[in-house]
Order: C-alpha cells, then sequence, then structure tokens
C-alpha cells in the first residue's frame, strides 16, 4: 500500500509538467504550479513516511505533510482571486496577510512544537490534541468560505458562460479535496482507534481535485488573455489612468499616472485632498466634488493648473463610473490628460482671429471710405461746381439713352435752351463775383419750378438747358412760361449800394412729338440735331428783342 501515495505523486507531476509543457505561462499558471507543488507534497511525503522507521525522519515528513496542506490552502486562495478576475485585490500586504498562518504553522511545527510530531508512536493521537491541528482547521475554513463566497460573487455578478464553467469546476474541485481531507482527519485521526489505517485517501483527493483545476485553468486561456491586453491597452495610454475600487483604493493604474499624482496599488485615493493641492477655477472644485460624492453613475469632468518647478501646465481629470449588468457603481476609472498643448493652440487661434476680426473691421472701414469718396468723385464729375446743376458732359451722356428709349416707345419731351439777357453788361457793372452770384441764383431759381425728372444742366457760361422727358409741347410751353416768369421775379443784392439786380432770359424751346420719331441710328447726331434747333430758336429770341420764348416742334 505504500506505493499508492507514490503512484498519486507520479500522478500529480504528470499533471504538473503538463501545465508546465503545455501552458503558455502566465501568472495564473505560474501561481497555480506553486499550488499543485504543495498538493505533490503531502503524497511525496506521506510515502516517504512509510519508507522509514526513524523516528526522527518520520517525524519530519510528518510535519512537512501537514505543512504542505497549510501552504496549499494559501496558494490556493491567490489562485482564486486570479481566476475569478480579481487579480487587483491581490497586494502585497495582502500576500503576506494570505501567507501568515502557513508561516506561523511552519514555525510551530518545526520550532517548539515539534514534539506533536515526534517520536513516531502515533502521530495521529499527538496531533489530535494540538493547537496546530486547530490552526490548521481554521485557516483550512476561513480559506475554504473565503475563497468560495469569492466564487459565487463572480458567479452572482453575471460571469460570461465560459468564465462560469471554469469557476464551477474549479469549485467542484474544491468541494471534493475537503471531502477527502475532511474523511481522511474522520478516519484516520479522530476515529483512529475504532477504524482500521485507510491509506491515501487525501492523496486520492488531490489527485482527482489537480484533474479538475488543470482542466479548468486550461479553459481559462481565453479570459487571460482578455485580462492581459486590458493591462496592456490600460499601460500604452497616453492619459494617466488609476482605476478606483468602490472603497476608493487604487487597483489598477498605468506608468503615466506618476506625471500627475503619486498613488501606488493599494494606496486609498482621497479626491478632496488631491485638489487642494491644484489650482482649480473658484466654484468649481466645490460643485464636482458635489457631483463625486453622490454615487450616482455619470461621467464628471474638472479641469486645473498643476505647477511644478516654474511649470504650469493644464489637465483635464476624467471620472467615470465602473457599472455592473445590475447598475451598482463598483468602483471608478480616474484618467489625467495634459491639455496644456491643446489649450495654447486654441488660445492662439482665437487670438489670431480676433486680429483677423479687427483687420477686417478696418477693411470694412477702408471700403466704406472708398465707397463714399467714389461717389462723391462720381458727383463731382457730373456736376457743374459753380451752380450744383448736371454739366453739359454729363447731360449729353444720359440724353444718348434717352434718346433711344423715347424713339422706341414713342415718347414725347422738350428741350430748354436758355441763355441771360445782357449779361456781360452785369458783369462790367458789378464785378465778375457778382456775375457768378447771378448765375448761381439763377439756377436755383429755374430749379425750383421743375419737377424731379426734369434735368437742368449749364450748357456754357451763362446758358443753360432743361430736358423734360414725357412732356408734350403744349405743357413745355407752360413749364417755360413759368420758369421766365421765376428768374424775372428773382433778384439780387448789388455789392456797391444794395438795390436790387434783376435779370431776364431768352429761350428757345424745341419739342418733340411721338408721331415724328424715327428709329435713330446715330442718337448722338441726333442730339446735335435737337441742339442746333433749340439754338436756332434761342437765337430768334435773341433776335426778337430778348426776354421772350420761341417753341418750335422738331422738324
Ligand atoms: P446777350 O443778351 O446777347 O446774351 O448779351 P450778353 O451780354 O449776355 O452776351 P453773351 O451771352 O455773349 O455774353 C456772355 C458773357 O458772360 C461773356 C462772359 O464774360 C460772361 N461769362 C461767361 N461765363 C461766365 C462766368 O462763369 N462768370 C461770369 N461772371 N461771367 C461769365
Ligand atoms: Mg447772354
Ligand atoms: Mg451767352
Amino acid at each position: 500500500m505504500i506505493w499508492l501515495d507514490f503512484g498519486l505523486f507520479v500522478f500529480l507531476s504528470g499533471l504538473f509538467f503538463y501545465v508546465f509543457a503545455f501552458s503558455h505561462l502566465r501568472t495564473l499558471h505560474k501561481v497555480y504550479l506553486i499550488f499543485h507543488s504543495f498538493m505533490m507534497l503531502w503524497p511525496l511525503s506521506q510515502f516517504a513516511l512509510k519508507t522509514t522507521d526513524r523516528p526522527e525522519f518520520q517525524s519530519f515528513y510528518a510535519s512537512v505533510s501537514i505543512l504542505s496542506i497549510s501552504f496549499q490552502s494559501a496558494a490556493w486562495l491567490i489562485f482564486t482571486f486570479l481566476l475569478t478576475g480579481q487579480s487587483y485585490l491581490i497586494t502585497r500586504m495582502r500576500i503576506l496577510f494570505i501567507i501568515a498562518p502557513a508561516l506561523i504553522i511552519a514555525a510551530l511545527v518545526l520550532g517548539p512544537m515539534q514534539s506533536v510530531t515526534q517520536p513516531f508512536v502515533n502521530p495521529s493521537a499527538r496531533l489530535m490534541y494540538s493547537p496546530i491541528l486547530w490552526l490548521l482547521s481554521l485557516q483550512l475554513l476561513v480559506v475554504c468560505a473565503f475563497s468560495i463566497s469569492l466564487m459565487y460573487r463572480v458567479l452572482r455578478a453575471g460571469a460570461s458562460p465560459r468564465h462560469r464553467k471554469l469557476i464551477v469546476m474549479a469549485l467542484k474541485g474544491l468541494v471534493l479535496l475537503v471531502l477527502f481531507i475532511l474523511s481522511d482527519f474522520l478516519v484516520n485521526v479522530a476515529w483512529d482507534n475504532g477504524l482500521p489505517d485507510v491509506p491515501g485517501i487525501t492523496s486520492v483527493g488531490l489527485a482527482i481535485a489537480g484533474s479538475y483545476f488543470v482542466f479548468a485553468i486550461q479553459r481559462q486561456g481565453v479570459f487571460d488573455i482578455v485580462q492581459v491586453a486590458q493591462h496592456n491597452v490600460i499601460q500604452s495610454m497616453s492619459a494617466g489612468v488609476m482605476v478606483l475600487d468602490e472603497y476608493n483604493v487604487v487597483v489598477e493604474s498605468n506608468k503615466m499616472l506618476k506625471g500627475y499624482h503619486a498613488a501606488r496599488i493599494g494606496d486609498k485615493f482621497d479626491m478632496a485632498a488631491f485638489l487642494k493641492r491644484v489650482e482649480v477655477k473658484p466654484g468649481e472644485s466645490f460643485e464636482f466634488l458635489r457631483k463625486y460624492g453622490k454615487r450616482k453613475p455619470g461621467q464628471i469632468q474638472l479641469e486645473f493648473k498643476l505647477k511644478e518647478d516654474n511649470q504650469v501646465r493644464y489637465i483635464q481629470m476624467n471620472v467615470s463610473p465602473v457599472v455592473t449588468s445590475r447598475k451598482t457603481m463598483i468602483g471608478r476609472v480616474v484618467t489625467f490628460q495634459d491639455i496644456s498643448e491643446i489649450r495654447s493652440l486654441v488660445e492662439q487661434k482665437h487670438r489670431q482671429n480676433e486680429t483677423l476680426q479687427i483687420r477686417n473691421r478696418e477693411l470694412i472701414i477702408i471700403q466704406d471710405e472708398l465707397y463714399r469718396a467714389n461717389q462723391m468723385l462720381e458727383q463731382l464729375a457730373i456736376t457743374d461746381s459753380l451752380t450744383g446743376c448736371y454739366n453739359r458732359r454729363f447731360l449729353m451722356q444720359q440724353l444718348e439713352h434717352e434718346m433711344l428709349t423715347n424713339a422706341r416707345y414713342k415718347v414725347p419731351f422738350a428741350i430748354f435752351l436758355f441763355d441771360i439777357d445782357w449779361f456781360k453788361s452785369i458783369n462790367d457793372t458789378f464785378g465778375h463775383l457778382m456775375g457768378d452770384e447771378v448765375i448761381k441764383g439763377t439756377a436755383a431759381a429755374v430749379r425750383n419750378c421743375l419737377r424731379r425728372s426734369d434735368l437742368l444742366a449749364r450748357y456754357g457760361g451763362e446758358e443753360f438747358t432743361v430736358y423734360l422727358p414725357h412732356t408734350a409741347s403744349e405743357q413745355a410751353v407752360k413749364l417755360a412760361e413759368k420758369v421766365k416768369a421765376a428768374v424775372e421775379r428773382n433778384y439780387f443784392a448789388s455789392s456797391s449800394d444794395g438795390s436790387p439786380v434783376r435779370i431776364t432770359i431768352s429761350m428757345g424751346v424745341l419739342t418733340v412729338d411721338p408721331d415724328r420719331m424715327m428709329n435713330i441710328q446715330e442718337p448722338k447726331a441726333y442730339l446735335q440735331e435737337l441742339f442746333a434747333q433749340a439754338d436756332a430758336a434761342l437765337y430768334e429770341a435773341k433776335r426778337s428783342g430778348r426776354n421772350c420764348i420761341v417753341s418750335r416742334k422738331h422738324a
């Protein structure tokens, strides 16, 4: 029967090498192999125990058996954290806490409690009454309960079917192992006297459980890849990343976080204290903390300034909740992004925009001024500077167009040509300046009796012309009389004694009837002809004694 334990040891070694040879060794596998080595230690030590009669050796092997169980349970717990995907919960402090019971038992077994397994007469009976047994039982109980609760929590939180299957498998292995250890204890320790010694019960349990576990971790591969990928993604991010659990303990962080906050895994993160060390716009910090305090899922953001060694950096902090499928928040992801460069670019753009806007406004003003200057120039080009009437060039230009439309639509029109009588004597008597005043005043008097559509232009010297569109001959003659009367009524105070100076005009009126209009080929020549006839009428008015109107119909 002594070969049973050895055989089972060989079987477990086989499994060990299978895992070692056929898996890409990730943390999960490494931890499992440590756990597995402790499993192997039991059948080996049990086998060794039976191969010797020397009490000190037997005592040593018995101690190793006990230790293999104790260390196994510690390694199991770490393995459970990894298997359930909660590796972030493993901190150095926690590992120390987990293996502490095994270390205490080791110290007791190899130190003051050596007598428990020595001399080897009936080690089981001695063990029964030793505190080591109770300590070991307590450790097993706590580890079992804790790992079962860990697995149960993951199963309840809604793990993927694949993950669920492998956890259930590991759970089955664990329950079987516990049952075997318990029966070994009952048969060979507790009721040792009443029952025959049955060897290898725990070893068989270990072999079966080991098979379950190996099968489980081989299936876990995919899950592990996702975890490694997540870790790699977080590490390769340009932003500082920190994952907090529900108690604000840092459970994951990346290399970039160092640039913003010196938190390490396992530290507690205090947001309020952190905000006191950075520069936040007044009022924003309070509002942010109020939102942060609410345990309601929702993303929040805050911008702040970080001053280090005379260097100011602008940081954007983003806090997103980690939410389960049942909408409960189990932690937060805090990211820090340096936005100094983007900010300065935006500011630069703003400044450029402002300058552009100022230039634009200046351009609009200049354009406006140019437009007005142009308008003034245009006005100057078409007006007579002394009287403010149109000049002869502009009138002729306008009339060229007018003639064509009048001819096409058969519109009647009239032309006045008048000249101040005896003007030379005004100049001679009162001087040239007075002569200018008379020319100006006469133009103003004439303008007052014309309609808006009539065009008054200075023809030359003290000679004026009026174009009257849409005007038949009777109407034209009436208007001519009105103009002549207005000039007669008008008077100027003489510069020498202030006595009123009056003038008269002689006028030639030319009217054009629509039925006499022909198609105009050369508007310029046609105009010349019209003005020659108007001039002839004026000449006739002068000849017949001045201060009169001679009216002609266009022949
Ligand atoms: P008539 O009745 O035959 O027209 O006699 P008149 O003296 O008016 O003769 P005419 O029309 O030929 O004379 C024009 C004069 O008007 C000649 C010129 O000295 C004067 N004159 C022409 N332009 C101006 C001007 O801009 N200002 C002044 N003060 N005199 C001008
Ligand atoms: Mg004259
Ligand atoms: Mg004249």
